[in-house]
């Protein structure tokens, strides 16, 4: 009979030793349905853990302090700003989002992958800070599809929903510099393709470096024939 897999090293996937953790920063046009695919992927992997930003948006209906994000003031935002507490930060829809060093840190010091919904502006500062990172990149199935979703949802002003769109177009010309481009047509494949580019990223040789070297340091301990 197999034995039990116990080792608090073992993850949800079998990887069987600890690695450094993966930096997954995803990014699209607002209303692409980031949150959706992550809601999906985060419920099936609790190896990944979401980073929660600041911003200077007011909560919306149903969102929470510290899960959705951190809710703070023009003024807190500028002193974190000014103390260089933020790993990145943008203007994005005349708000401020930012993800700080120290959600970074907690998240990695917990020995979990992090994804970071953010957008692209934040995505270009990351990836240059952390060139390690993975980026992907969400893709509506078309430009009408788009602007149906972000109305639909209606939580945004007019004045708001013409700035999202304005700027959808540009964030998209920006697609193809990204590791990988995903298509949310159907969410369940996008959250099946999210997975396997998780999957094969964690396989990959320089973040199994810890496997191979426990492999090799066996190989010497072994008594030689
Ligand atoms: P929303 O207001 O719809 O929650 O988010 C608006 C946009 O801000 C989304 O495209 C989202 O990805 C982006 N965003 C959220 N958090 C951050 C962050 O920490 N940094 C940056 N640069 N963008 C963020």
């Amino acid at each position: 009979m197999s034995k039990p897999r116990t080792s608090p090293e073992v993850g949800a996937d079998g990887v069987a030793e600890p690695q450094p953790g993966l930096l997954i920063v995803m990014t699209g046009p607002s209303g692409v349905g980031k949150s959706t695919v992550l809601r999906g992927l985060l419920g099936s992997d609790a190896r990944l853990a979401l980073s929660v930003s600041h911003t200077t948006r007011p909560p919306r209906p149903g969102e929470r302090e510290g899960v959705d994000y951190y809710y703070v003031d023009d003024d807190t935002f500028g002193a974190m700003v000014a103390a260089e507490a933020f790993a990145e930060w943008a203007p994005v829809h005349a708000r401020r989002y930012g993800t700080s060093k120290a959600e970074i840190a907690r998240l990695r010091a917990a020995g979990r992958d992090i994804v970071l919904d953010i957008d692209v502006q934040g995505a270009e500062q990351l990836r240059s800070v952390y060139p390690d990172a993975v980026s992907i990149f969400i893709l509506p199935p078309s430009i009408t599809a788009l602007e149906a979703r972000l109305r639909g949802r209606k939580t945004e002003d007019e004045a708001q929903l013409a700035i999202r769109l304005a700027r959808s177009e540009a964030e998209i010309a920006c697609a193809g510099t990204y590791q990988y481009l995903i298509v949310n047509d159907d969410v369940a494949q996008a959250v099946a393709d999210f997975a396997a580019i998780i999957r094969a990223e964690r396989r990959r040789c320089h973040r199994q470096l810890p496997l191979m070297e426990r492999l090799l340091r066996e190989t010497e301990q072994r008594p030689k024939p």
